[in-house]
């Protein structure tokens, strides 16, 4: 018996004893150090993606490998590994074998379709378990498995070259990392956008280039003027004028990429998009190549998360913190104590 946080038929979260299996032939026991809490996480308990009472959640969980399979080489006893919402992908369909993995039709999901990192145990698929480099905490690798290196790659998406200015629209736990991997990875300029002038003056101490208040001035008329147009925006935010504000930002030939999930559609004007050539995409999460690259940089002190620890008996009073949007930085479980 293992301590578990599962997802309860109510919408909560509750810590009970689960049972766990023996593992199989390509898995590895990882003993849990910790794991993030997202918003994913959220909308998973509160069934906004179908019900999956009894299902262990976490998607942001580094543990240490206790046991693996008799068929598992990637990984070895003692190494720290990650949970990640990439928990499995088929391995032989047109996207697991095109370096899209994250596609793949018959994928898998930690804390969602398998059981995840929020608990004292967990047993993954061990060649999908990326290792964590020396040098990097479990705390801060937990934030970069989810977090990190969905900025990671959304600035790989956006496809810049360096010096080239890049708009990040939305400065909380996502897009202040977005930020560190632009400025101390891809060496771009980097142009602030929040309606919250806190997260703006956050965003300054950490190299942000330009900042904007979409509350006080108009995005797009700022931007074009100031520095000509951005080659390209990551919009975390989590609000349709914040993904209008980033095309009209951008530069002929200009990239929007789309993280943040709002519910509505955007608007899209149809003679910009020919004329001036631009291009819109989304991106969504990253491959275990572009996790074991965003870790490294991690471990190199380039990007470096804020990171709150936290017992895991607290889960739903973060996630009320979550709805009252009273989080600053990453709530971190930590599973290293196991009295
Ligand atoms: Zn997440
Ligand atoms: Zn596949």
């Amino acid at each position: 018996m293992v301590r578990a946080i599962v997802a309860t038929e109510d919408k909560r979260a509750q810590v009970i004893d689960k049972e766990i299996r023996p593992i199989k032939a390509n898995e590895a026991l990882l003993d849990m150090e910790v794991c993030g809490v997202c918003h994913t996480d959220l909308h998973v308990k509160n069934q906004d993606f179908g019900d999956v009472t009894g299902r262990t959640l976490g998607h942001e969980g580094i543990g240490i490998v206790k046991e693996v399979g008799a068929d598992v080489t990637s990984l070895k006893v003692g190494d720290r590994a990650s949970v990640a919402w990439f928990f499995e992908g088929c391995g032989h369909c047109e996207y697991c074998t095109t370096g899209r993995e994250t596609f793949c039709r018959q994928v898998k999901n930690a804390g969602y379709t398998a059981d995840g990192g929020m608990a004292d145990q967990c047993i993954v698929t061990a060649d999908y378990a990326v290792k964590v480099p020396d040098g990097l905490s479990s705390e801060a690798a937990s934030s970069i498995t989810c977090a990190g290196v969905t900025c990671y790659k959304a600035i790989k998406v956006a496809n810049c070259k360096p010096g080239d200015w890049i708009l990040i629209s939305g400065l909380g736990g996502l897009g202040n990392l977005a930020l560190q991997y632009a400025k101390n990875v891809f060496n771009l300029k980097v142009i602030a956008v929040d309606i919250n002038d806190g997260q703006l003056e956050f965003a300054k101490k950490y190299g942000a280039d330009l900042t904007i208040n979409p509350l006080h001035e108009n995005v797009g008329e700022r931007v074009q003027a100031e520095v000509g147009g951005a080659q390209a925006a990551v919009i975390t935010a989590v609000a349709k004028s914040a993904f209008n504000q980033a095309v009209d930002s951008l530069k002929a030939g200009g990239r929007a990429v789309a993280v943040g999930l709002p519910s509505e559609a955007m608007d899209l004007s149809i003679p910009r998009l020919v004329l001036d050539g631009i291009e819109v995409i989304g991106s969504l999460v990253g491959t275990r190549q572009d996790l074991v690259e965003a870790f490294q940089f991690g471990a190199e002190g380039k990007v470096v998360p804020q990171c709150e620890l936290r017992r895991p008996e607290e889960i739903n009073d973060i996630f009320d913190e979550m709805n009252a949007g009273e989080i600053r930085g990453r709530m971190v479980l930590d599973f290293r104590n196991k009295d």
